[in-house]
């Protein structure tokens, strides 16, 4: 149970900059660990196996499911998305912070299972920025853009359940109420 203070939890609706905010707070603070997720959608951009995460195809992603090798997973959209037990359970029993950026449902599988992880919602400073923000990565077709708003407003909703809320309007002011949170949180 006391090694579960090591995990932090970050989940945003995406654009809202949560790669951005923990890439942030870790560049002041590199003892703190980024878990690599799996997943089956296929890289966007420069993304590289095993940096960015571990891309699988389906088959591969539930076989590691059936022989209990993730922590939690869960189903985003049409892909799979998971956290594997190897990026997180060693650094834990070290003491070691470690973040995983994941959605909502894997959100509520974290908290079910290592009940005193620390889970911070990050939200954006309105609507408006969010669409903003998504347009402006240039990744994604407006489909995906429409998608991912509606999609937004679900995630906004579990916001309550989260142990902590920040809202991303200055990045390093967000990265650095992030790290104070988890100081907090860990000095329990
Ligand atoms: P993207 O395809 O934009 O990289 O990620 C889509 C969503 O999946 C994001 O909200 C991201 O945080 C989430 N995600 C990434 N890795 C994991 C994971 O390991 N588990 C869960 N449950 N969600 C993840």
């Amino acid at each position: 149970m006391n090694k579960d203070r090591y995990l932090v939890v970050v989940s945003a609706p995406s654009g809202c900059g949560k790669d951005s905010v923990v890439g942030a707070m870790r560049a002041k603070h590199p003892e703190i660990a980024l878990s690599v997720s799996a997943t089956s959608r296929p890289p966007r951009g420069e993304e590289q196996d095993g940096v960015h995460y571990y891309f699988l195809t389906e088959e591969q992603f539930m076989a590691k499911v059936e022989a209990d090798e993730m922590a939690e997973y869960a189903r985003y959209g049409s892909k799979l998305y998971g956290t594997p037990r190897s990026e997180i359970e060693s650094r834990m029993e070290n003491g070691q912070t470690v973040v995983l950026i994941i959605e909502v449902q894997g959100a509520a599988r974290i908290r079910a299972r290592y009940p005193g992880a620390l889970t911070v919602f990050l939200l954006p400073p309105s609507m408006e920025v969010l669409e903003a923000r998504l347009r402006g990565r240039g990744t994604d077709s407006e489909e995906s853009i429409q998608k991912r708003l509606a999609e937004a407003q679900v995630e906004m909703a579990q916001a309550p359940l989260y142990t902590a809320t920040l809202v991303n309007d200055d990045l390093q002011t967000c990265a650095d109420e992030l790290y104070r949170l988890i100081c907090e949180h860990q000095g329990e």
